[in-house]
């Protein structure tokens, strides 16, 4: 399960505090020691926890908490309002452009589940949005990538667009408006090329389709499981490109919990939606505060 080493010792060191019925700064001090370690096991951002620790321990030794009636619950309140924080506190929603359609561009590295959550998303926006949307094969460098979304697409019976892997990814972006607005389609996701890594001919292309569908949002996906490595490619897409939103997925597997804890703080882009599972039903809207409580038990 997700987030397992981190919930465990989180939940150890607070437990300790829950029901005190009188809290020292020595106590809080100490605590903070122990979630400060906890965070840096997770794979948090070392700046990050850093920002964090000083910011939990400020509002926890100050008057409010120690005085309270019941100090202990006041500084698990604490810890799990800042975790909150952390992650983006507000859910934040996927954009609705004035006019439709709505684009959206899905950017992110090779197998971290573009193609998926590509498919998911479609669905969300149909089953919970009422909305049509249309998807877009954009991806012609890996195999199977086309052929991968066309299935989902007959899975759901929803259209993908797609002109195969001889035209350029710009050329299937330009050609997919003009039949989006044909057909009348309020969302447009385009999904795009991913490489092993981040690379220059990638951005250019990126970019390229950027300009020409101006996207109302940039969804970039990443995977969890990966960490702080997760961060720092979602810092390189937003250099570039000014990601408007980060999926994370395989938030199913046993990831620690650094990429969902720092990606916000970081490149200050809010994780919009979480991927729990291979199937296509396994996308979720990303709720900071319930992953703060699921992470404090
Ligand atoms: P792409 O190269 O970025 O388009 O990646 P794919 O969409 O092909 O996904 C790569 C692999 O990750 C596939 O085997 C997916 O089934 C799997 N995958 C995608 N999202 C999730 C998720 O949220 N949880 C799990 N467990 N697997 C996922």
């Amino acid at each position: 399960m997700a987030f397992e080493g981190l919930a465990e010792r989180l939940q150890g060191t607070i437990s300790k505090l829950r029901g005190k019925g009188k809290v020292t700064e020595t106590d809080v001090k100490e605590m903070m020691r122990e979630v400060r370690l906890a965070l840096l096991e997770a794979d948090v951002n070392f700046k990050v926890v850093k920002q964090f620790i000083s910011t939990v321990k400020e509002r926890a030794i100050g008057q409010e908490v120690l005085k309270s009636l019941t100090p202990g619950q006041q500084v698990i309140k604490v810890v799990n309002e800042e975790l909150t924080n952390l992650m983006g506190g507000e859910q934040s929603k996927i954009a609705v452009a004035s006019k439709p359609p709505t684009v959206v561009m899905m950017v992110g590295l090779q197998g971290a589940g573009k193609t998926t959550t590509t498919g998911k998303l479609a669905n969300h926006l149909r089953k919970k949005h009422n909305r049509n949307p249309l998807m877009v094969a954009a991806d012609i460098y890996r195999p199977a990538a086309i052929k991968q979304l066309e299935t989902l697409g007959k899975q759901l019976n929803m259209p993908v667009f797609s002109m195969g892997d001889q035209v350029s990814p710009v050329e299937i972006a330009k050609n997919a408006m003009e039949k989006a607005k044909e057909d009348h389609h309020d969302y447009v996701l385009i999904d795009t090329a991913g490489r092993l890594h981040v690379d220059e001919e990638l951005m250019n292309e990126l970019e390229e389709i950027k300009e020409l569908t101006s996207p109302d949002e940039i969804l970039l996906v990443v995977d969890a499981m990966t960490g702080q490595d997760a961060v720092n490619v979602a810092e390189s897409f937003n250099e570039r490109l000014g990601i408007t939103g980060v999926v994370l997925t395989k938030l199913d597997g046993d990831t620690r919990g650094g990429a969902a804890l720092s990606i916000k703080a970081v490149t200050d882009t809010p994780i919009k939606f979480a991927g729990m599972g291979e199937k296509i039903d396994a996308l979720e809207a990303f709720h900071p505060e319930r992953m703060a409580s699921r992470i404090l038990g």
